[in-house]
């Protein structure tokens, strides 16, 4: 499974799911989005099986996203998820900061996760590599790669800019061949990084009169406490967790819902559908409410009931209803291409093709 087909993949709503694992973290990175360490709280290994067995052959995400915190503090939790996620034909992918690395050695229940899931990437990034030298984690990534493995390395600096990108990326192609792809993506003013950080700018800015879709409202998020959300942004997970998720945003909770319950909802809420295929400025500015911010339109004016009520009697209109439908044809026909004109790094976008050979999936 090459990290191409899961960004193919990213705007068709339902086609994975993300678990945190944890929220726990033996590392203390700086910029740290979740601000992670090994006092953060961990949902119950119970609950998060139980939804997971809640996906059958007929009814479950194509891709499973186990994330944290550090996945890999939970070895046996990962296996077992991943090896019930492949009796009903679904994928795993699991992102660590792989702490192990630095001892030199993989602790062997730690390579037993690692053997079981279909893609394993890796975080690198310089406040990574003050705990966890690079060249120890390319180290275990080359014997893995060597052994077959389907692996990728998520990149991150501080600005699409940031000379520590080229000479990392150069460092990466070269000891791993140019057979493993490379997400490149800069720190987000989030966690512990959010007091250093200067705010991200406008970017280019887009009237709130032109659609805009968000091709993130399209795989839930099942947060630290179980809550599932509607997508990934920090700023959500981080209102989940305090309760304070707008209504259009939670899906549910894992104690109570599964998957079916979630996909449903995710598919049919009716904001959600407006935001995936018209964003939610302009979703907002159809119900008469402007916002400076895209997030900040979601999560503000379309988190206000009066607005919300609004925006829905607009998506109900026939013609709407056909616009929406193509435009979200149009969006999920980009597959990875769009995916990453949209999101990836300028300068670094073709990376994430390395290792993809010609006529694959
Ligand atoms: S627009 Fe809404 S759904 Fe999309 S990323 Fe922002 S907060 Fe999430």
């Amino acid at each position: 499974m090459h990290l191409l087909d899961l960004l193919a993949a990213r705007a068709e709503p339902a086609a994975a799911a993300l678990l945190t694992v944890t929220r726990r973290c033996p590392l203390a990175c700086a910029h740290c989005s979740t601000a992670s360490s090994m006092e953060s709280e961990q949902i119950d290994a119970a609950v998060l099986k139980r939804f997971v067995a809640t996906f059958t052959v007929a009814d479950r995400p194509e891709y499973v996203l186990l994330t944290g915190g550090e996945p890999l503090l939970r070895p046996g939790l990962v296996r077992e998820i991943a090896e019930r996620v492949r009796e009903v034909g679904a994928r795993t992918h699991l992102l660590s900061g792989m702490f192990f690395a630095a001892g030199g050695r993989t602790p062997a229940p730690v390579r037993r996760a690692i053997d079981a899931v279909d893609h394993f990437a890796a975080s690198i990034d310089a406040f990574h590599e003050r705990q966890v030298p690079r060249a120890a984690v390319l180290r275990v990534l080359r014997q893995l790669l060597d052994e077959g493995k389907d692996l990728s390395v998520q990149l991150t600096g501080l600005t699409p800019d940031d000379p520590y990108l080229r000479r990392a990326t150069e460092d990466i192609r070269r000891e791993l061949d140019d057979r493993v792809p490379i997400l490149v993506t800069v720190v987000r003013p989030a966690g512990r990084a959010r007091p250093w950080l200067p705010p991200v700018g406008a970017g280019a800015a887009v009237h709130p009169t032109v659609p805009a879709p968000c091709a993130l409202a399209a795989w839930p998020v099942v947060c630290f406490d179980g809550t599932v959300a509607a997508c990934c942004n920090q700023d959500v997970v981080d209102a989940a967790a305090l309760g304070r998720l707008p209504a259009h945003l939670r899906l549910g909770h894992i104690a109570h819902d599964g998957w079916v319950a979630i996909r449903e909802r995710l598919l049919e809420r009716e904001l959600l559908r407006g935001i995936r295929a018209f964003g939610p400025r302009h979703l907002a500015s159809l119900a008469g409410a402007g916002c400076d911010g895209y997030c900040a339109a979601c999560v503000t004016a379309l988190g206000e009931p009066g607005t919300a009520t609004r925006a829905g009697a607009v998506l109900e209109r026939p013609g709407v209803r056909a616009v929406e439908r193509q435009l979200g044809a149009l969006v999920r026909a980009g597959g990875a291409e769009m995916f990453l004109r949209r999101y990836g790094t300028e300068g670094y976008r073709e990376l994430a093709a390395l290792g993809h050979e010609a006529g694959a999936s």
